[in-house]
């Protein structure tokens, strides 16, 4: 395929050397159904190990590799801004839901890239997401707009073998200065604190009747009782 020539100066982009440290931006997409504490603590885990200078939460609308969202996108979007309101470094940014087309990170990655042309990214993902890397749409260009962020994740191990493994190997840091020279294209691992919660988890919880508190913020609780949401699970 013919490279056009803005394609050029990204991949330049992505490997140009900088003397003083870049600022990054933590970026971290999910279907968010509900937000619950393991994608808070993650963001703040990664925000402070990582040095972000903050980390914005994008809801995805309709995402392109599983079931439909069980609540829709503006109630999701309700739901995340409680989450963060009283967390310091932490936003939301709801141009997915913008769109009406499935919601690609490789398109999200793209618009904030045009928005702030100089501004650099650390996609933050959890173990689980990053195995299934080699699913997603355009997933080999990821990486030249922005680093990727792997936050271990109970029950999901390093991939030994297969394509993302041999991302891996090419593109890993151990230390995260090594994110902070190159604008884009390197990945990192990091431990963090495991907590066993997922949304899944969390929808069949309130379908049954059981108290998910300290699974979720008390905000975030008080408007699930409130709006009746995920009496049912699916
Ligand atoms: P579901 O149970 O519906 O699949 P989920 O809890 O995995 O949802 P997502 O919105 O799919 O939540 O996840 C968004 C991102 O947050 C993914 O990169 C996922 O790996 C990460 N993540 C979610 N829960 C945790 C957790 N407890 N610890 C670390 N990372 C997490």
């Amino acid at each position: 395929m013919a490279t056009s020539g803005s394609d050029h100066s990204l991949r330049n982009h992505a490997h140009r050397q900088t003397l003083t440290p870049l600022q990054l931006v933590g970026l971290l997409g999910g279907t968010f159904d509900p937000i619950h504490c393991g994608h808070l603590r993650l963001a703040i885990e990664m925000k402070e190990q990582l040095g972000l200078s903050r980390v914005v939460l994008i809801p995805a609308h309709i995402p392109p590799h599983r079931d439909t969202p069980q609540v829709d996108a503006p109630t999701r979007h309700t739901l995340l801004q409680a989450a963060v309101e009283a967390i310091p470094g932490l936003e939301v940014d709801d141009r997915e839901l913008q769109r009406e087309k499935a919601s690609y990170t490789i398109d999200t990655l793209r618009s904030l890239n045009t928005e702030h042309p100089g501004q650099s990214y650390c996609l933050l993902l959890g173990m689980d997401a990053f195995r299934g890397l080699d699913n997603w749409y355009q997933w080999q260009d990821i990486l030249r707009y922005c680093h990727l962020g792997i936050a271990q994740r109970p029950g999901a191990n390093c991939p030994q073998r297969g394509p993302v493994a041999k991302l891996l190997e090419h593109s890993r840091v151990t230390e995260p200065k090594g994110l902070t020279t190159v604008p884009a294209g390197r990945i990192i691992i990091r431990e963090i604190p495991a907590l066993d919660i997922s949304a899944t988890a969390i929808r069949q919880n309130i379908a049954k009747k059981r108290n998910i508190s300290f699974l979720v913020p008390p905000q975030v609780q008080q408007i699930i009782r409130r709006k009746r949401l995920y009496q049912d699970a699916k």
